[in-house]
């Protein structure tokens, strides 16, 4: 493609062209450092335009949208996630269950136990095979 025109500079920035001819000459642009500085100078001459027609709902389309839904998307699995698991609990019972759990009493379970296992393991230790 050549160097865009001063005539073209000027469509393309008042958003005139179709969207597939301005596509066009800012591709153009974006590849070829003069043209970018045209369009540059083209647009400090024409402070208050607004950008070509599209021009910036698709820049933001194609820059944000689709990470931003993702993103909102896998927030929302994992707070769905959180609140299924949630209700699980509450309507399981197991908050219930957890009050009233003799907490010391199960303290001493464990520790008699674990006294059982250390004397076994003592006997063990001490266990002599049977002489023959
Ligand atoms: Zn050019």
């Amino acid at each position: 493609m050549s160097h865009l025109t001063e005539s073209q500079l000027h469509s393309l920035l008042s958003g005139a062209l179709p969207a597939q001819e301005n596509q066009a000459l800012l591709e153009h642009a974006l590849a070829c450092d003069d043209c970018a500085a045209l369009l540059w100078q083209a647009n400090e001459q024409l402070p208050a335009i607004a950008p070509p027609l599209g021009l910036e709902a698709h820049v933001l389309e194609r820059a944000h949208a689709r990470p931003r839904q993702e993103t909102l998307r896998s927030y929302t699995l994992r707070v769905c996630a959180a609140m299924a698991a949630a209700l699980v609990l509450l309507f399981s019972g197991v908050f219930q269950k957890l009050a009233q759990l003799d907490l010391p009493q199960i303290n001493q379970n464990i520790q008699t136990q674990i006294t059982e296992l250390i004397d076994y393991a003592k006997e063990g230790l001490h266990f002599e095979p049977k002489p023959k």
